[in-house]
């Protein structure tokens, strides 16, 4: 078979993959535990859903305007004044299948061959690959500390000739770490300085922990006038309104650069789902508490697994400010994280997703979406298959395990 050498270049998403692998296992009547997960376990809210519904019940579902319906990109508007105080106009806001199509059409819109777009390490791992299919080159850069968060200086350095855009997740997939204001004006600035796009991934804004409040990227911004702005901020209902299955996302950025994304992708899918933007006007104009529970769900699960991984002696992990995710590092057990997340797989049911593919080794992203169950039980499972110090026998439901590795 004769495939394009584009298709050979990019890799499956090897996230997509764990959950293809463990509902797979899940069949087979294994008691899997999926901390790989990338989802809020809560329903979304029932303001979509009835938005939603009234459109169904019209029985009339058609094909909507290639950059969204007026309705969604009203609520957008809205939702950029209260979050982002910005007056933005229609013509500022496209709305997508997701964030991830928003972030593949702005790639399209501005990436001639060759060129480049910088992100920290660790990285989403859908970065690279969305960067190759826009015929882009990914240019990932990692602190020289080791941490989780580059220096200006750091990211500086990696701007040449090629540079088209910088390109930021915070709080991010997959460490959890919300960057610094410093570091984020300072990449506004320098982007603003060496005429640059800057890309703020947005998508976990609003799942901040410890009483810190959303970056807003445009207070760094010396550029008042969006139109003169290349500064383009994606958000999604996916993760705030645990509204994966929905696939909507949006960007809002100056008319120009709004309008070229809007042709490519009404070349490409045409507007998103008619029922989809409807159940996210529900949940954009409908009553908001479901973020603040999910918000404090989260944070809960996430200082279970805080209390949970300190118990490990050899593994380090950072606190994450925001996200349902962490990143420990477990390199003194085993360096190889894709190793390391098969053993775990294989040996004790317990699905994480191995730093390689965020650009980081030796690491693992533990998600704590789940339950708490799922978390305590996940890393009591964890701990057993990696501590020596651990009893040799696990009792997974009825089934004994003994370990016969190491
Ligand atoms: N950006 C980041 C950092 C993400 O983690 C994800 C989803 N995993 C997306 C974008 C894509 O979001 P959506 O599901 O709305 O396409």
């Amino acid at each position: 078979m004769s495939l394009s050498q584009l298709a050979r270049s990019i890799c499956e998403s090897p996230t997509l993959k764990l959950n293809e692998t463990a509902a797979l296992l899940r069949d087979k009547g294994e008691p899997v535990i999926h901390l790989g997960g990338g989802e809020p376990k809560s329903k979304c809210p029932i303001d979509a859903i009835v938005s939603c519904a009234s459109l169904l019940q019209t029985g009339e579902v058609k094909y909507t305007p290639a950059d969204g319906i007026v309705s969604l990109k009203k609520a957008v508007i809205r939702y950029t004044e209260e979050h982002y105080d910005r007056l933005v106009a229609a013509e500022n806001v496209i709305i997508s299948s997701g964030a991830k199509q928003s972030i593949m059409v702005l790639l399209h819109a501005i990436l001639d061959p060759k060129e480049e777009v910088i992100f920290p390490v660790p990285y989403w791992v859908s970065y690279p690959e969305m960067v190759k299919l826009a015929g882009g080159v990914p240019i990932p850069v990692a602190a020289r500390d080791g941490g989780f968060q580059p220096t200006v200086e750091e990211i500086e350095e990696a701007v040449g000739s090629y540079t088209k855009a910088i390109m930021l997740n915070s709080p991010n997939n997959p460490s959890g770490v919300v960057y610094t204001d410093e570091f984020i004006a300072g990449v506004v600035e320098l982007c603003e300085k060496r005429n640059l796009y800057l890309i703020m991934d947005d998508t976990y804004n609003r799942l901040i922990f410890d009483g810190r409040t959303p970056t807003n990227c445009y207070r760094f911004s010396q550029v008042r006038n969006l139109e003169l702005s290349k500064l383009v901020v994606v958000n999604c209902v996916s993760k705030m309104y645990a509204m994966t299955g929905f696939r909507i996302g949006w960007a809002v950025g100056s008319k120009e650069i709004v309008r070229a994304m809007t042709n490519i992708q009404s070349q490409q899918t045409s507007g998103p789902a008619a029922p989809s933007q409807w159940a996210a006007v529900g949940a954009l104009n409908g009553v908001q508490s479901s973020i603040e529970s999910l918000r404090l769900t989260l944070e809960n699960n996430r200082n279970v697994m805080m209390t949970r991984l300190g118990a490990f002696n050899g593994v380090q992990v950072v606190k994450p400010g925001g996200t349902f995710y962490c990143f420990p590092d477990f390199s003194a057990y085993e360096k190889d994280s894709q190793k390391l997340s098969r053993l775990l797989l294989d040996k004790v049911r317990v699905v994480t997703v191995p730093g390689r593919e965020f650009g980081m080794e030796g690491h693992l992203r533990l998600s704590y979406c789940g339950t708490i169950k799922e978390i305590t039980e996940g890393i009591e499972r964890i701990k057993w298959a990696l501590d020596p110090g651990s009893p040799n026998e696990l009792y997974l439901g009825d089934r004994k395990l003994v370990r016969d590795w190491r």
